[in-house]
């Protein structure tokens, strides 16, 4: 496990920006231990170790980009159209023989060209005449023909370390002949609940208590992140079995991560047990939903207690959680992709502080991309999560938002 020194979410200021909870988190974290070779079948959404540098051109050799006929660029019908033989027919797979001085070559997709040939008429632009073709002229050198390496030349970066395998990095590691990846290993995480009134779902339950959605939640967030999930259950608002337990999960997880407990009210005790185990400092960061997020140390592996609403804990998850894992992971850490849209809503907002809005998107009445606020705001709506399409993220010093203004826009799936 990585070993981290207590102080190293050490931070000075009033309120913690969202940009730079992110940069800390990403800097202080390195990536842990442990390299797996994997077979391409097991490659999606790993992370790779090492770059990998393209040990063949793509595509592998020059061919046809349609059916039709190869010629050498040399011999192109100049003013009028003109007629050439056709002196040999290469198939997909099959190898080409050279192409005969001021002849063609019939040509079908993906075929090899035909040495000597470096240009493709579709077959749709000429005339067949038995066993000749009348090409026209005015067709460009080059055209209809994919070369070598034109795609990725040999030797040149393929994919470069730290890349997150989606299937299209998957094919172009087979596309490249390769069979298997070195990629990190998957990253341990434990996960608790915290809080007297929370019980798990088909337990008995009181009057007073709810059923735990963020475990659930986070749990299913990590696994998106590509890591190992221990489910430790929910631990009580007790201090010694809080301690107990977070310095046990410490000794074969490589992050602990929490909800709830974590504000500053004096029933609040995870702060407390994480003081017991190991060092804690308390992030008020400058989030909404959100506010605060402890970041601790238990004998060398870090710790994050998020929020314990719902939305809060997503959203933290988001700017908090999600950027530590990638960096333990040995991924490149990445921002959420935001795409701008125009707002159908008014919304004021507080200076100085993030704020995430959940919309949906929709079609405006000009025709272009809209999003609509969710009609409530409670941190606690799951209904709001669920249906929404993402988050509308407003910066630290927006105001508000009027219709029609351009606001950035961050769907679901690019949070994990
Ligand atoms: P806290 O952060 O402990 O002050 O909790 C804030 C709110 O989140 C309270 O209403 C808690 O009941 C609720 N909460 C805490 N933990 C969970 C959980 N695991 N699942 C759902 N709600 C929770
Ligand atoms: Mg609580």
């Amino acid at each position: 496990m990585a070993q981290l020194s207590d102080d190293c979410f050490a931070f000075g200021g009033a309120l913690m920006p969202v940009d730079e909870a992110m940069a800390i988190v990403t800097q202080r974290l390195a990536a842990v231990d442990g390299i797996e070779r994997v077979s391409l079948h097991e490659a999606d959404n790993r992370v790779l170790a090492h770059a990998l540098e393209a040990p063949v051109p793509l595509p592998l050799f020059m061919n046809s980009a349609v059916d039709g006929y190869a010629i050498a660029s040399t011999d192109l019908p100049q003013e009028a159209p003109r007629s050439y033989a056709i002196s040999q027919r290469v198939t997909a797979g099959a190898v080409a023989a050279p192409l005969a001085q001021g002849t063609v070559a019939r040509i079908f997709t993906g075929a090899p060209m035909p040495d000597g040939a470096d240009t493709v008429f579709m077959q749709e632009d000429v005339e067949l005449n038995g066993d000749h073709v009348i090409l026209p002229p005015g067709l460009k050198p080059r055209a209809n023909m994919r070369p070598a390496g034109e795609d990725i030349a040999q030797g040149a970066l393929a994919l470069p370390a730290g890349t997150r395998l989606r299937p299209q990095h998957v094919a172009l590691a087979a596309a490249l002949g390769l069979t298997h990846v070195d990629v990190r290993r998957r990253i341990k995480v434990a996960v608790f609940s915290t809080g007297n009134e929370v019980v798990a779902p088909s337990e008995a339950r009181t009057s007073a208590q709810l059923y735990d959605s963020n475990r659930y939640m986070l749990s299913a967030l990590l696994r998106r992140l590509g890591c190992e999930v221990s489910d430790l259950g929910i631990l009580r608002d007790e201090r010694a079995a809080l301690s107990a337990g977070l310095k046990q999960a410490a000794q074969n997880h490589d992050l602990i991560l929490t909800s709830g407990g974590v504000s500053t009210g004096e029933e609040d005790h995870v702060r407390s047990a994480v003081e017991a185990a190991g060092s804690l400092v308390l992030w008020r960061m400058a989030i909404k939903p959100g506010r605060p997020v402890a970041m601790g140390v238990i004998d060398g592996t870090p710790f994050i207690g998020l929020p314990g609403n719902p939305v809060a804990s997503f959203v933290t998850f988001a700017y908090v959680v999600r950027p530590a894992v990638l960096a333990l992971s040995g991924a490149r850490v990445d921002k959420p992709v935001a795409l701008p849209v125009h707002a159908n809503f008014s919304y004021k907002k507080k200076k100085g502080r993030r704020e995430y809005v959940r919309a949906s998107l929709m079609v405006l009445e000009n025709g272009t991309r809209g999003v609509q606020k969710f009609p409530r705001e409670g941190a606690g709506l799951l209904s709001s999560l669920c249906e929404t399409d993402g988050l509308v993220e407003l910066a630290d010093d927006c105001e508000g938002v009027k219709p029609g203004d351009a606001v950035a826009f961050i769907a679901y799936p690019s949070l994990f």
